[in-house]
């Protein structure tokens, strides 16, 4: 190994150490501490901004501030205006997106750019894809927020019998599911990272052979592995599921309850927000980690949705990341947050539900010819509840819908073609819509795309949406 990168990754965990015993302090907060600590870091973000970065001094040229950042009054920043003027947007002026878009394509390893920086990059699997740039420090706090979600789980690094964890997710490590456990490793834990676009015969092989005690995986990928336990090929003996990166429907947590006995700890992160939001042992949703972060559930005009109710899209406002600030920044994710108070006392807001992307929504013409919005959810409810089905994947096409079904081992074709079509009726007629021209098609398995880091979309559009058709 390298022994610069060996002594200053070990600085960066030094240094992420002792900033998660600040994070884990700030549990014990008050609300009220909490939103005065997000006053006064939004305050110095923003005047960071304005100094560094010519973006935002020429966004907010116009906009007057009081002594306080009132965030809903300026403007919302997406992707499109973020990588348009990447150069401009970033704070160091010898970051540019040519260059870095170059480094994410021939990165192998946890390699620093100009041996501060680690780059990462989105899957692009809602549009192009974008670039995230953390300095040295900022990734310290990233990787502090990722091991207070892990200590959450309340499975702690132990010796002897060290614990073995294995992820799936993707082998890509300009990606923050790879490159936060190869940046945060330690040898108090054996760790074994896994391509989700593998085949499951060759994961099944891996992981009989590692005996992993935790798994961290996508649910579609969590579930199917659970049904390889149940049927008596995979042999393992979890103590922690951890989910993530897709939406976990309740037909997937049966699943995983069954095979393992364990209810999967949920996780919502993203990229862009390099924050790693907090499972809780109590299950009533994930905590935001609104000490690293600030989450504004908006609807399609970005106007504040109330807690209980799904919003379209996330504003995210990045606290720590200094090197590329997003303030407002938006992102597709439809989230709910709950309305009530955790009883494990932390002062964050519970992340009620995960309800897909905001661009996972179907389109279909009601009677009257109308486009009608159809949310990813119903889709997954209407084939969940199929027993027989191992895993499906809807597609609408031009001409209808395209279902490809793995079925488990005593399915009956028939039966399940009539069931499908049966479920979707009648889900697809409360909305006044009729069922268009349904195929389903039965496979073996259903492909992983590397290109999307292994991710499933459980629900996909083939077609162009409707240049009027956003969801209310
Ligand atoms: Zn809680």
């Amino acid at each position: 190994m390298n022994i610069a990168y060996a002594f200053k990754k070990s600085q960066d965990l030094c240094r992420s150490s002792l900033k998660l015993i600040g994070l884990k302090l700030h549990e014990r907060w008050t609300p009220e501490r909490l939103q005065d600590y997000q006053r006064r870091r939004l305050r110095a973000l923003f005047a960071h901004a304005v100094r560094r970065s010519p973006f935002y001094r020429e966004l907010y040229q116009n906009i007057k501030i009081g002594p306080e950042v009132q965030l809903q009054e300026l403007p919302v920043i997406t992707k499109a205006m973020m990588m348009d003027a990447f150069d401009r947007f970033v704070t160091d002026t010898r970051l540019k997106l040519a260059d870095l878009q170059t480094h994410i394509r021939d990165l192998s390893c946890d390699t620093y750019y100009l041996g501060e920086y680690r780059v990462l990059t989105t899957s692009g699997s809602s549009g192009f894809k974008g670039v995230f740039v953390f300095n040295r420090k900022e990734w310290s706090t990233l990787i502090a927020g990722y091991s207070r979600c892990s200590l959450s789980t309340g499975k702690l690094p132990r010796f002897p019998r060290r614990l073995r964890e294995c992820s799936i997710f993707t082998d890509n490590p300009a990606h923050l599911s790879c490159r936060i456990k190869i940046s945060s490793g330690t040898p108090l834990v054996l760790s074994k990272h896994l391509n989700a676009a593998s085949s499951i015969a060759f994961l099944v092989a891996e992981l009989n052979a590692f005996q992993p005690h935790v798994l961290s995986t996508y649910p579609s990928m969590a579930s199917l592995l659970a049904v390889e336990q149940i049927e008596g090929r995979l042999k393992i003996h979890l103590e922690l599921v951890a989910t993530g990166g897709e939406t976990c429907t309740g037909e997937m947590t049966a699943s995983i309850q069954k095979a393992w006995g364990i209810i999967p700890f949920n996780v919502y992160a993203s990229t862009e927000g390099g924050a790693f939001n907090i499972g809780c042992p109590f299950h009533r949703g994930i905590h935001a980690a609104e000490d690293l972060t600030i989450l504004e559930v908006v609807d399609r005009n970005n106007r504040p949705v109330p807690a209980g109710r799904a919003g379209s899209k996330v504003l995210l406002t990045n606290l720590f990341n200094y090197t590329q600030p997003l303030i407002r920044y938006e992102i597709s994710d439809m989230l709910t947050l709950s309305e009530e108070r955790c009883p494990c006392g932390r002062p964050f807001r519970l992340i009620a539900g995960v309800e897909g992307r905001y661009d996972d929504i179907l389109y279909f013409p009601d009677s009257r010819g109308h486009s009608v919005p159809v949310h990813p959810v119903h889709f997954i409810t209407a084939l969940g509840i199929i027993p027989d089905i191992k895993e499906s994947r809807v597609i609408h096409e031009q001409d209808g819908l395209v279902i490809d079904v793995v079925l488990r081992d005593t399915g009956d074709k028939t039966k399940v073609v009539d069931a499908i079509k049966t479920n979707l009726a009648a889900s697809l007629k409360i909305q006044g819509i009729e069922l268009p021209e349904t195929r389903v098609l039965f496979t073996d398995h259903i492909e992983r795309n590397p290109e999307t880091m292994g991710k499933f979309k459980l629900v996909e559009s083939g077609m162009k949406k409707p240049a009027t058709g956003a969801p209310p």
